[in-house]
């Protein structure tokens, strides 16, 4: 019996990274039944709001959705459609690993870490107002439940996971009260959490010991704004933004995407690798139970882009995303 999935393709390079992922994942035999939706601007122009009620109702009945990237407009325009879904679902937690490939090498040798990302609220509340002219204020909001939460969820996947340490990363020497509620809710949560190690460093330091000694880190624990631009940061230490699966967790929903955004600068040349959204549904295919079908889609990947000429451009190859696509089709066991 299938199980059903939304299906959001997004825009930019959306449309063309989904297809490769359908095309795969049709190959791999996943039991999957895809129930498409638009949202962001392709929803805009036909159904007057970037978030149709169908949409949203399909997430709710069908608690998984594999999400392709969504342009959020700068500066003006309409609010993200990311964080509002991440916040209708109380998708808590955004969980980002990064894992260097065998066959392509870093600077800094084999990197396997883990970006935990609260994924409700911060500067990412979108509560900003003028004060008065030339004078705005942004409010970053945190709170003890999202802390606790978050922190929660980062040890215990660290315990399933067979991992051994989480970092808090924050910034409390200046932002005493919000940075250090943060930092004293995980400070409380590591004391259940006796079998994992447990240390906190500062957001810039921590910039820079990534690029620096990446190994040193196991589990990053880290507010809204720090974690998305961290881990940012670690796709490009294991080789760029075209390779990093993120998963958006909550209770009851979830929403699988890449790291990355729609890339408009490449969109619609056929030339967006569709490592990242592949490696997201590998992380959704174990998430509904279908191990088996996730072990061979992150295969057939890995054996793809061990062969340089099998590449797409952001990996120093030639193939397109569907030239990419079929090579993995044909490399599935
Ligand atoms: P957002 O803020 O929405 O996350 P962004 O500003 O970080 O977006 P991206 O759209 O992620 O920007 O693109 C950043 C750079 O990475 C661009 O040069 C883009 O072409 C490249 N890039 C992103 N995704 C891919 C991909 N899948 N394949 C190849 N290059 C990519």
């Amino acid at each position: 019996m299938p199980q059903q999935v939304v299906l959001i393709p997004g825009d930019g390079i959306g449309p063309e990274i989904t297809a490769a992922v359908v095309r795969v994942l049709e190959a791999a035999e996943a039991r999957i039944e895809w129930v498409r939706h638009a949202a962001g601007a392709e929803a805009l122009a036909p159904e007057g709001t970037t978030l149709p009620d169908a949409l949203m109702e399909a997430i709710d009945e069908h608690k998984t959705a594999r999400k392709g990237p969504i342009t959020t407009p700068v500066g003006t325009g309409f609010a993200s459609v990311n964080v509002a879904l991440r916040k209708s679902f109380d998708l808590y937690a955004n969980l980002r690993p990064t894992r260097s490939l065998p066959s392509l090498p870093t600077h800094w040798g084999d990197i396997d870490l883990v970006v935990v990302r609260e994924n409700t609220e911060d500067l990412y509340s979108g509560l900003e107002h003028e004060v008065v002219p030339g004078v705005v204020e942004s409010l970053k909001i945190i709170t003890e439940r999202a802390c606790l939460r978050i922190a929660e969820f980062a040890f215990v996947h660290a315990r399933q996971n067979k991992r051994h340490k989480v970092t808090a990363v924050h910034k409390a020497n200046i932002m005493k009260l919000s940075d250090g509620l943060f930092l004293d809710c995980a400070r409380r949560m590591a004391e259940n959490y006796s079998d994992i190690a447990f240390e906190d460093m500062i957001v810039d330091n921590t910039a820079m010991q990534l690029v620096m000694r990446p190994q040193r880190f196991d589990v990053l624990l880290l507010e809204n704004l720090y974690g998305d631009i961290m881990s940012d940061l670690c796709a490009g230490l294991v080789g760029g933004l075209g390779l990093s699966p993120g998963a958006n967790l909550g209770a009851d929903h979830a929403i699988f995407e890449a790291v990355h955004g729609s890339a408009p600068d490449i969109a619609g040349k056929g030339q967006a690798n569709p490592t990242a959204l592949l490696r997201a549904a590998v992380m959704m295919l174990r998430h509904l139970g279908q191990g088996d079908v996730a072990d061979r889609v992150r295969a057939a990947v890995e054996q793809v882009i061990a062969q340089p000429a099998l590449r797409t451009r952001d990996l120093g190859g030639e193939a397109s995303t569907s030239q990419f696509a079929e090579s993995v089709v044909a490399a599935l066991a």
